[in-house]
């Protein structure tokens, strides 16, 4: 109960600097050099931990099965869901053939952005970072030049 504790008065520095209580920081796992996003309401200042851009723009995940499709991050997990909604809505056939190819149009974003993050990364590495065949990854890379 003491992380909860309200009614906190610290004074302003003369830069306009405050401390945060470290309760409420542990409590929103806010530590040394992470960014905090202000809010303004109801005359009070909220602050909650910055959210970086890189957050599923479905189920908010963080990290590297988050990747940039078609503008927008999307984690692998709510993309496969997305696509196969997407499949159930067109006639079999044609449906098999448009996942595959947004599938592969996925797992190129996917290198790309593997390949952003580990430049150093071997074609065996990304291979098993993607979960997929190391024969695939070279075929995939050809379309990334
Ligand atoms: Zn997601």
């Amino acid at each position: 109960m003491s992380s909860r504790t309200i009614g906190i008065v610290r004074e302003l520095d003369e830069l306009g600097r405050v401390v945060l209580p470290i309760e409420m920081r542990r409590l929103l796992g806010i530590g040394f050099g992470d960014s905090i996003e202000f809010f303004l309401g109801n005359g009070a200042i909220m602050m909650r931990k910055y959210r970086p851009l890189s957050t599923c723009l479905f189920c908010n995940r963080t990290g590297s099965a988050v990747v940039l499709f078609k503008n927008q991050f999307i984690c692998v997990d709510c993309l496969d869901e997305a696509v196969n909604t997407d499949r159930e809505k067109t006639n079999a056939g044609f449906g098999t053939r448009k996942k595959k190819r947004q599938k592969s149009e996925f797992m190129i974003e996917r290198l790309r952005a593997e390949i952003h993050k580990h430049p150093e990364a071997s074609q065996k590495e990304l291979a098993e970072i993607l979960g997929i065949s190391q024969g695939r990854v070279s075929q995939l890379k050809k379309f990334l030049a």
